[in-house]
């Protein structure tokens, strides 16, 4: 539930009402806005049975909050949230656009990669160093070497720099080099996963999983966020559906759903969600249009060599065109990149 407090209403109010949540042993998650404050109560509400807040000094009303989801849902915080993330700020105003290889290869691959993505605007260098994929006989990723070269590209350019992590050892292994820890649409439901990046420290970029409703990702970032993390951004990749002319569908639709329902902020990755290059333009400016607080983009200096997911990758001149007619749309939607 959460308790809406009376405009003005005293410290001494507020203080009351979550004391006596916190007595019961429940959680208090307070939302203090320019007017009005917003309590929301985390935890078994069973433990409230026979406590009337609507009669406390200074409460406005109470609202059941029927989601399971609590941490991440509008109800609990009006405001869309804004996520410190390297040298950003993803959220309101800015258009984070994270670019770069689908996996690190090499570090000149990698470094050559992140000086161009920074020429062409884009605040995040991203690359897979632990790659999830669906053949055990395709390119695994270059683990720990991989990070290394992620974080001497962070030094070299100043990008931020996030990466995947696919596992708790990923995770230790990461939080030494990375500004972003990436959850992929794999183990989105992997909770002992998520609960790991929710202790680690560390913003968390939480991808849709491959077949996930909006309700089930939404409980996915709750179990990073309860594990006291607030810095989730959720980032849409396209869903599986009937139709293969796309490796995946684009669910456009998730962001305004999402901004409805929670106060994340949310990225969309067009290259994923297509798997073709040519497509990738298009959907990025749907995005924007859409609301969409990010891109994330896969860029290589030769697609055709590309280890994996060439087919989707922009060359460095493709992405640095597309970023220039990216920016009049950025900018009709108040968001700066
Ligand atoms: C990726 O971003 O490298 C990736 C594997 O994406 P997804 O988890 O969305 O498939
Ligand atoms: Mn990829």
């Amino acid at each position: 539930m959460i308790i809406i407090m009376k405009p003005g209403a005293s410290p001494e109010a507020v203080g009351r009402v979550t004391g006596v949540i916190e007595e019961k042993g429940l959680q208090v998650h307070l939302s203090q806005g320019h007017q009005v404050t917003i309590i929301g109560v985390v935890g078994d509400k069973s433990l409230l049975e026979g406590v009337n807040f609507e009669v406390s000094e200074g409460v406005e009303r109470v609202v059941p909050v029927t989601e399971s989801y609590k941490l991440a849902n509008r109800k609990f915080h009006p405001e869309n949230s804004a996520v410190p993330a390297g040298n950003t700020v993803i959220g309101p105003g800015t258009l984070t656009v994270m670019a770069g290889p689908c996996a690190v290869e090499s570090r000149e691959q990698l470094l050559e990669t992140a000086f161009a993505v920074k020429k062409a605007g884009a605040s995040f260098l991203r690359g897979g160093a632990y790659k999830p994929r669906t053949s055990p006989y395709s390119f695994q990723g270059l683990e720990e070497e991989g990070l290394k070269y992620m974080k001497e590209a962070r030094e070299a350019t100043g990008l931020g720099v996030i990466c995947e992590v696919t596992s708790e050892h990923a995770i230790e292994k990461a939080v030494k080099y990375v500004d972003m820890l990436q959850i992929g649409a794999r183990n989105m439901q992997n909770f002992e996963l998520l609960k790991e990046a929710g202790r680690a420290g560390l913003p968390v970029l939480l991808k849709r999983g491959l077949s996930a409703t909006i309700d089930e990702w939404l409980n996915a970032a709750e179990y990073i966020m309860a594990e006291g993390n607030p810095n989730v951004t959720l980032c849409e990749r396209g869903i599986r559906t009937f139709e293969t002319a796309t490796r995946n569908t684009l669910d456009i639709s998730a962001v305004p759903v999402l901004r409805s329902r929670t106060h994340l902020p949310i990225i969309l990755d067009p290259s994923h969600a297509t798997g073709v290059r040519d497509y990738v333009e298009p959907l990025a400016k749907a995005a924007i249009a859409a609301g969409a607080d990010g891109l994330m983009i896969e860029v290589h200096p030769d697609p055709a060599r590309a280890l994996s997911d060439g087919p989707q990758s922009l060359t460095f001149d493709q992405f640095e065109g597309l970023m220039g007619r990216l920016k009049p749309y950025a900018k009709l939607e108040g968001r700066n990149f």
